[in-house]
């Protein structure tokens, strides 16, 4: 009797055991892909049903478990990483020393099927608390190990109903795959969720840091990132990473730290780091970083229990202080809005209140020698105080919040702290309509009234959980970090994606990156100076690939150019119908079936094109909206015709791919700055302030956005899209002549 009661107790007292170790799914995510990354795995793959408590499975090409090991590696404190007690003090390796496969085994059923290179087939074998359930049984299988977690906490039915958001413990396990893919680039992962074929964060194997951010937060973050990297001797810890700029800012700060290659958290150091951050960045907005330290293994102890991110180790105060250096170092030397951000938020601040940081910048310019010949005399970095000017178009308003446009460096920095744009904004839209209704034609009424940013989805999402959130265990290493930018798991964007990366033209891109504005020659075409050179650029190509990178990069997560007036598609369809350009003729059929068509077609796509792309259209068949793809730039409604037209005329809407392809290429072209409807409204050009400003939009917005945003295409440095037309040295000799 006595005996019975006696292994009960046991049963019961693991099964507590391992509730503490494994509180929720992305624990066990965590240990496990920490033991493939231990088994030198290149390719794990993570898949996910109903947040993880339905099952776990985690497939890796490591280096399998030998079959005689199989029916012990459950068992606690079994493990293959340790022999001798000396291990201990050296150890490297994750793990939290053969405990967590043997705790997730006492809390769920598992079952791993594994192959050693050696042995000729794979072996399966189930587990339960602990223990083999049958002997190994021979199977087929790839080398590698797959370890398949199902009904976690089957037993535990408290944990089970605190953690009954499937949705929020999915995402908790996203985060965790998608910050050790960042930390491990050039090892591929992915995690979807079981059934889907498209996997929500995917990285490829010979992807860089840099691009498995970009993957996972995004081109916004991505594009506004500096590398760090530093070391102490004396400290005995080595840092790397990447940091966001002074241009980049989000709501929630987002610290991806890695200790000695374990995810971990440390608020001393998010602190250190925000408080250097604190005099670039804008009221309550926070930067991005993924720092990763290695630190002696005998001064840190990241073995911690695995639901207690936060470390400590020794010297702590001394090695946050010296990376907290480098980082403020890094970002003085990085960007040149900083003063401009220093004195407005802070007037009266001293840039330079640090010990030797000051001094970077003059230093790195007297190594630089200059030579005569390559003297210019711009700097493609100085502003002209018009660009803070708005040009005679009515403003747009607003506080810029985390997300999609944050791409746009902005460096207005006076934007949060007044409500005027939006009293402005609305008495000119005011005037706008009274203006449209009494003197101009349908579509010259056609207005943008407010612009707005859709909360992304995530959003929202959230916030439905906040409840359960609250019951559930407060360790938010997850949730609190989570971006808000929607990601987009869809293959054809990543495919779409990686046909622009593929094809940049990387001198160009360079070159564009560090240009200076000369002037507009007309609509078409801009000079721009880079070095000694001066170049003519095809504006009209240039702004389309501009938007239609936009359009891709930032797919599904646009705010909203609203419009006035809503533009009833019918008419809209009739007026590019009777346009030339439209090719229409008598056996296409009546124009207004054709238009009717159109209407009916458009607002059955109304659902996903407001969702992708922020186009909006209502249930009456009124386009009401069209997405934000650049900070005060609202494309030329005179094109809208034709581009409503050409969406129904030009997009294969069979193929996801090719739909997003087509709808984005037609979008760019109708955003592109095109000198046919510019030059055609030129007459009344002194009315419409809109048209007038093409300029000022060509210099402060689209000139701007070139340096920052846009990858160009290989072809643009042949078919004449960018023209050298003179390098000064060349003028030099010219004039030595005469
Ligand atoms: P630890 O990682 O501390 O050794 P675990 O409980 O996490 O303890 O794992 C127990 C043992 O199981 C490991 O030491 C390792 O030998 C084996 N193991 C677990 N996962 C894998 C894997 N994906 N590939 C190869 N071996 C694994
Ligand atoms: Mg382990």
């Amino acid at each position: 009797m006595a005996g019975v009661i006696r292994r009960l107790d046991e049963t019961v007292v693991n099964r507590i055991a391992a509730g503490e170790v494994i509180q929720r799914p992305a624990n066990a995510v965590k240990e496990m892909i920490e033991n493939c990354l231990d088994a030198k795995s290149t390719n794990i793959q993570v898949t996910v049903k109903d947040g993880g408590l339905k099952l776990l499975q985690i497939q890796d090409n490591g280096t399998g478990i030998r079959k005689e090991d199989m029916e012990i590696v459950c068992e606690r404190f079994t493990t293959s990483k340790l022999q001798t007690f000396e291990d201990l003090s050296a150890i490297a390796t994750y793990g939290f020393r053969g405990e967590a496969l043997a705790s997730i085994s006492h809390v769920a059923h598992v079952t791993i099927t594994t192959k050693t290179a050696d042995a000729k087939c794979a072996y399966r074998a189930s587990y339960s608390d602990g223990k083999l359930k049958g002997p190994p049984k021979p199977c087929a299988g790839n080398q590698g190990t797959q370890i398949l977690v199902e009904d976690l906490f089957y037993n535990v039915s408290t944990r089970r109903k605190a953690l009954k958001s499937h949705s929020d413990e999915y995402s908790r396990i996203v985060e965790v795959v998608s910050r050790y893919a960042i930390h491990n680039s050039g090892k591929s992962f992915s995690v979807k969720k079981q059934g889907e074929t498209v996997a929500d964060v995917r990285t490829l194997p010979n992807a860089s840091v840099v691009d498995n951010i970009r993957g996972v937060f995004g081109n916004a973050v991505s594009r506004e990132l500096i590398e760090v990297g530093c070391e102490d001797q004396k400290l005995a810890y080595k840092m790397k990473g990447y940091i966001s700029n002074a241009n980049y800012s989000v709501k929630k700060c987002i610290m991806i730290l890695f200790i000695n290659h374990r995810l971990v958290e440390s608020s001393a150091l998010k602190k250190a780091a925000e408080t250097v951050y604190a005099a670039y960045l804008p009221k309550n907005t926070h930067p991005f970083l993924y720092l990763s330290l290695e630190i002696a293994p005998q001064n840190v102890d990241v073995n911690v229990h695995p639901t207690k991110h936060e470390v400590h180790f020794l010297h702590e105060d001394s090695v946050i202080e010296s990376v907290q250096k480098h980082i403020e170092g890094k970002l003085l030397g990085s960007n040149s809005s900083r003063t401009y951000f220093t004195q407005t938020l802070l007037p009266g601040l001293s840039v330079c209140s640090g010990g030797e940081a000051k001094s970077s910048s003059a230093t790195s310019e007297s190594t630089e020698r200059v030579y005569a010949h390559q003297m210019v005399r711009t700097d493609c970095r100085a502003q002209k105080l018009d660009a803070f000017l708005q040009p005679k178009e009515k403003p747009l308003p607003g506080p810029e919040p985390a997300g999609p446009n944050s791409a746009a460096p902005d460096d207005n920095p006076g934007r949060s702290d007044s409500a005027e744009p939006d009293d402005i904004d609305m008495l000119e839209a005011l005037d706008q309509v009274e203006a449209g209704v009494s003197t101009n034609e349908e579509e010259s009424s056609i207005k943008v009234r407010d612009v707005q940013r859709k909360r992304p989805r995530k959003e929202q999402e959230q916030q439905e959980m906040v409840e359960e959130e609250e019951a559930a265990v407060e360790e938010d290493l997850t949730a609190a970090a989570t971006p808000k930018r929607r990601v987009i798991k869809l293959s054809s964007m990543k495919d779409l994606r990686g046909e622009i990366s593929e094809n940049t033209h990387k001198g160009l891109q360079e070159m564009l990156q560090n240009h200076s504005f000369v002037g507009c020659v007309n609509p078409q075409w801009t000079l721009i100076q880079h070095h000694t050179k001066l170049y003519l650029l095809d504006t009209t190509r240039l702004s389309q690939e501009l938007f239609y990178q936009i359009l891709i990069y930032d797919f599904g997560n646009f705010g909203v150019l609203r419009l006035s007036t809503p533009a009833p598609i019918y008419d809209l369809a009739m007026l590019a119908l009777d346009l030339e350009e439209s090719g229409w003729t008598e056996e296409d059929g009546p124009k207004e079936g054709l238009a009717q068509y159109i209407v009916d077609f458009l607002k059955k796509k109304a659902e996903m094109l407001d969702d992708y792309f922020s186009m909006e259209i209502d249930q009456e068949g009124n386009l009401r909206g069209l997405p934000l793809l650049l900070d005060k730039y609202t494309p030329i409604m005179e094109g809208l015709p034709m581009f409503i037209l050409r969406l129904a005329t030009e997009v294969n809407w069979d193929n996801e791919k090719e739909c997003f392809r087509d709808f984005s290429k037609e979008c760019s072209m109708f955003y592109s700055i095109r000198k046919r409807y510019i030059l055609e409204a030129e007459p009344g050009e002194e009315q419409d302030p809109e048209l007038n400003s093409w300029r000022w939009k060509v210099e402060h917005v689209i000139c701007k956005a070139l340096r920052t945003l846009i990858s160009p295409p290989k072809h643009y440095s042949e078919d004449g899209t960018v023209l050298q037309i003179a390098n000064l040295p060349d003028l030099y000799k010219v004039f030595e002549r005469c």
